[in-house]
This record gives structure tokens, C-alpha cells and sequence, in this order.
């Protein structure tokens, strides 16, 4: 693969709201995110679409979508996600939106923009570029043109940083979607996900349904090593089990003088819901959240399953 060199995230254009989360960051303090978007539009009563999850609900229901983030500002967020997880063009392509790519796209980020205006607050917008479809059996060459598309429509309707949410990738897909964020002239973050092998190594992975095996991928420090040399934004381990994040938090510590941070998830997936377990009060997550602040996390949200309540809990970490 062809590695380009990373840009430095201060040529970078910031905007305003990016500039001061740029400044918190600098100074050492701690960034709270939102949580989950589609698995609180579905306790909201969103219908979850059975191929395109979540990612329709901008244009079918766009007052619940600018509702949940309006909450999450509500509730302390510094920073939202747009609710372009799985509006990727290759699922859009995939299951028969293909003339609807730039819309639904743009739909999202004009909602999430109307939230943050609403709310008189300064918070960031981040647009989410992701991995959702089939991209396996494509191949990563393949991918590319999907991940420039996603990256050009979001960056240019305005959104204050990039997240990659690689959540569930392997290797080779990060590094893919981590060269094509070149392209765009704003801060850029990677998320990823992690679990624990049977020798109780942090490995990148996932597994987020109850019935399912867990996909192994490779070391996380391995990965942690790779990826820095395409990358200095902030690093999050994402969409995985509060359990271990603490542990995958210090093996990125470890391997990575950037920024770290995490936003796990709570429950599992059954196509196309999200399905909610009540194993962890919001205090109980506080209570995770500030033992990873104390190993250097800096940025702490929620992703499926972990919601409003969660959010507001660990807001009074903000500093
Ligand atoms: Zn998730």
C-alpha cells in the first residue's frame, strides 16, 4: 500500500468549535462525545430499516434524529456525530439508494447542524465515515472511491472534523480509510474496535452480537504501531465491551503519544435492532470512564446502547 505522509493536524483548517476542542485537548482536558444514535432513535420509536439500519431516519424522521442531538448537547456533549454510519455509498449502492447517496448524506449533517444552532452552545460537529455494508468481499482497492465520496459530501457541507468509524475493520481497511482522509483539509479521528483473545490479548476485533463467534483481527498494538505512521489525530476505541476498553486504552497509551480515547458500547446487535441490556447503571459508567481518564483517556463518549442518561453522567468530568 502507498503510504502518504500525515499531514499535520495544525495545517489543518479548523473551524471555531474545532479550534477550541483543539485548545481543551492541548491543555490536557477531557472531551465528552454523544453516545449511540441509532440504538436511542430506536428507544425513541424510530423505525430501524432492515438493510440500512439507522441511516434513514434524517430523511424519514429528521425532528427525532435533531432531537436525540439536541439531548446529547443537552446532556454535556462537546462534540456530536452526524447519523451517517450506515449511509455509506457502498450500502447505499448496495441495497438499491444509489441516487439518494448525497441526500440522505447531507440531510444528516444539515440535521445535526440545526441541533447545535438550536442549542446556542459551541459544539463540534464530527461526520461519520464508516465501514457499514458489505465492504468484505470487495476488496480494499474497491473501497476507496466509497470512502472519498462519503469524505468529499460530509467535509463539504460543513462538518468540523472527519471520525472514522472503522469500527469492526481489519488492518488493512483502517489504513485504507486512513489514506483517503488525506484528501479532506479538517481533523481527522479513527475509531476502532477491540476485544479480548483467549490468551487475554487485546486484539483489534469485534463481536457484537450474542450468537456470533468473535472476529480476531491482530494484536492491537500492532495495529496501534501501523497506524501511526498514517495518523496523529485522535485514536478511540469504539463499538466495544466496556470491559475491556480500559485495558485496549492503555495498549494504545502505550504505542501512541496522541490523543486517546474511548466510546464503547453496552447490549448487541440482532439485525436491525439494538438490543438493550441493563447490566450497568450510569453511575457504574462513570465510575469505568474515570479509571480510563486516569490512564490518559481524553475523549469519552457512547456508542450503540450507551445513551442520554450515560452521557449526562459522565458530563461532570468535563473540566
Ligand atoms: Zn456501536
Amino acid at each position: 500500500m502507498e503510504i502518504k505522509s500525515v499531514p499535520s493536524q495544525i495545517a489543518r483548517n479548523n473551524t471555531v468549535s474545532y479550534s477550541s476542542i483543539q485548545e481543551k485537548l492541548e491543555n490536557k482536558k477531557t472531551i465528552i462525545l454523544d453516545g449511540g444514535m441509532g440504538a436511542e432513535l430506536e428507544k425513541n420509536g424510530a423505525k430501524m430499516d432492515e438493510k440500512m439500519w439507522c441511516g434513514k431516519c434524517s430523511v424519514d424522521h429528521p425532528d427525532l434524529v435533531r432531537k436525540i442531538h439536541e439531548d446529547y448537547i443537552n446532556a454535556g456533549a462537546d462534540v456530536i456525530t452526524t447519523n451517517t454510519y450506515s449511509t455509506t455509498p457502498i450500502s447505499m449502492r448496495q441495497y438499491g439508494y444509489e441516487d439518494s447517496i448525497e441526500e440522505f448524506n447531507k440531510k444528516s449533517v444539515q440535521v445535526a447542524k440545526e441541533a447545535i444552532k438550536n442549542s446556542n452552545k459551541d459544539v463540534a460537529l464530527a461526520g461519520s465515515v464508516s465501514t457499514f455494508g458489505n465492504f468484505y468481499k470487495l476488496g480494499v482497492k474497491a473501497m476507496i472511491p466509497g470512502f472519498n465520496e462519503q469524505l468529499k459530501i460530509l467535509s463539504g457541507e460543513g462538518v468540523d472534523l472527519i471520525i472514522l468509524e472503522a469500527m469492526s475493520s481489519q488492518a488493512d481497511i483502517v489504513e485504507t480509510m486512513l489514506n483517503c482522509s488525506t484528501n479532506v483539509n479538517i481533523p481527522v479521528w479513527l475509531s476502532v474496535s477491540c476485544v479480548m483473545d483467549d490468551q487475554k490479548n487485546i486484539m483489534l476485533g469485534y463481536n457484537d452480537t450474542i450468537d456470533s463467534d468473535t472476529h480476531v483481527y491482530e494484536n492491537f498494538e500492532t495495529s496501534i504501531i501501523n497506524f501511526k505512521k498514517l495518523h496523529n489525530g485522535p485514536i478511540l476505541v469504539a463499538h466495544s465491551d466496556i470491559n475491556i476498553t480500559g485495558q485496549a486504552i492503555q495498549a494504545a497509551k502505550k504505542n501512541y503519544d496522541g490523543i486517546v480515547g474511548a466510546y464503547p458500547n453496552k447490549g448487541y446487535y440482532e439485525k436491525p435492532h439494538w438490543r438493550f441490556v441493563d447490566d450497568m447503571t450510569p453511575i457504574g459508567y462513570l465510575n469505568e470512564v474515570k479509571s480510563w481518564i486516569k490512564n490518559g483517556a481524553q475523549i469519552i463518549g457512547g456508542c450503540c446502547g450507551i445513551g442520554v442518561d450515560e452521557i449526562k453522567a459522565i458530563s461532570i468530568l468535563k473540566n
